[in-house]
């Protein structure tokens, strides 16, 4: 079965520069937009955010200091790194977020915000790990203000635990936090244990996953972890933090998965989302090998248009199948429905 992909890029997403040497390149959205016009998909251009729409998931006084940095070109961090063009680019980026929930609740599709930097680590009041403003999360607040939607899961499948989502809503009964990432990795958050605290007890669920984890790990994720909790959470929309960077070939991680098995995670990802009648607001985080995230966002393009390829197969590595355990142990919790009425 298929469904409409749709892509949304503004060109300020380009002019963030953190320098030659870093990472984070336009040339990773080009290789993307190319590689999709060659099988004729077209990219939206959506609005940028005013500032002050940003408010809604940062501390005002951090959006003005950040803005300044910006305009300074200032380091942040080792890892992140400012230039005048950053502001633009982060209000774009954000703006393409909130594209995507509009255009994944008018189609009922699959709507990829191709952002860049990505947004993931930004916490309400701190820039880290290459992110300045949290586009999953501007996505989740926006679906909330729209008709219809009162519950909001964000599927974070980054190679890297998204610490800013998780702390944004760690205290929130409406919108859940799933994350499945490398254990150990940056920045070191995501243990297992940690489900949430307060009234959203139960609403956050990670799952490091050891080196060499591979297909056979994330497809027992899904099956036995990832649906259920989706069934019971029974979202009204579902935010993925489509990271690409847990690729075989990408230097940075060792859950090695390859541009086929992205293409089916991104399949799943609106299989399982449809099941509970949600569309799919997807926003690009990390893939930082250009040739390998376009090939893959290629491949995710056709999955979710022609129909989701067969799963990986074969069986998750003996370290694998325990941390799938431990994460069955820690997510009882969620098991239970969530009241509905918080
Ligand atoms: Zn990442």
């Amino acid at each position: 079965m298929g469904s409409p992909f749709l892509v949304g890029h503004h060109p300020n997403c380009l002019d963030h520069d953190p320098g030659q040497a870093h990472t984070d390149r336009p040339e990773r959205l080009l290789w993307v937009l190319d590689a999709l016009g060659e099988r004729g998909t077209e990219a939206e251009t959506p609005d940028p955010i005013d500032p002050a729409a940003a408010a809604v998931v940062h501390d005002p006084d951090y959006l003005q200091r950040i803005q300044s940095v910006c305009k300074q070109g200032q380091r942040v961090d080792g890892d992140t790194v400012a230039s005048p063009g950053t502001w633009p680019a982060v209000l774009a980026g954000a703006g393409a977020a909130r594209w995507a929930v509009d255009r994944s609740l008018e189609t009922d599709g699959v709507a990829f915000a191709l952002t860049r930097p990505p947004g993931h680590h930004a916490l309400t009041d701190r820039a880290m790990g290459f992110c300045f403003i949290n586009n999953a999360a501007v996505a989740a607040e926006h679906a909330l203000d729209r008709p219809g939607v009162d519950r909001v899961a964000i599927l974070d499948w980054d190679v890297h635990h998204g610490n800013g989502t998780q702390a944004l809503f760690a205290e929130r009964a409406d919108v859940a936090y799933l994350s499945i990432h490398q254990s150990e990795l940056y920045p070191g958050t995501g243990h297992v244990d940690w489900t949430g605290i307060g009234a959203g007890e139960g609403t956050t669920a990670n799952l490091p996953l050891p080196e060499g984890a591979g297909g056979p790990a994330y497809r027992a994720a899904a099956e036995d972890l990832l649906e259920p909790f989706l069934e019971r959470f029974d979202p009204d929309l579902l935010v993925s933090s489509a990271g690409f960077d847990a690729h075989e070939a990408d230097p940075i991680s060792d859950l090695s998965l390859s541009t086929e098995e992205y293409g089916w995670l991104v399949g799943w990802t609106r299989d399982a989302a449809a099941a509970v009648d949600a569309p799919v607001a997807a926003v690009l985080e990390g893939g930082y090998q250009p040739g390998l995230l376009a090939d893959s966002v290629a491949e995710a393009a056709c999955a979710v248009e022609d129909g989701t390829p067969a799963p990986p197969e074969g069986e998750p590595i003996e370290p694998a199948r325990r941390a799938l355990d431990d994460a069955r142990e820690a997510w009882p919790a969620l098991a239970d429905p969530v009241d509905p009425q918080p």
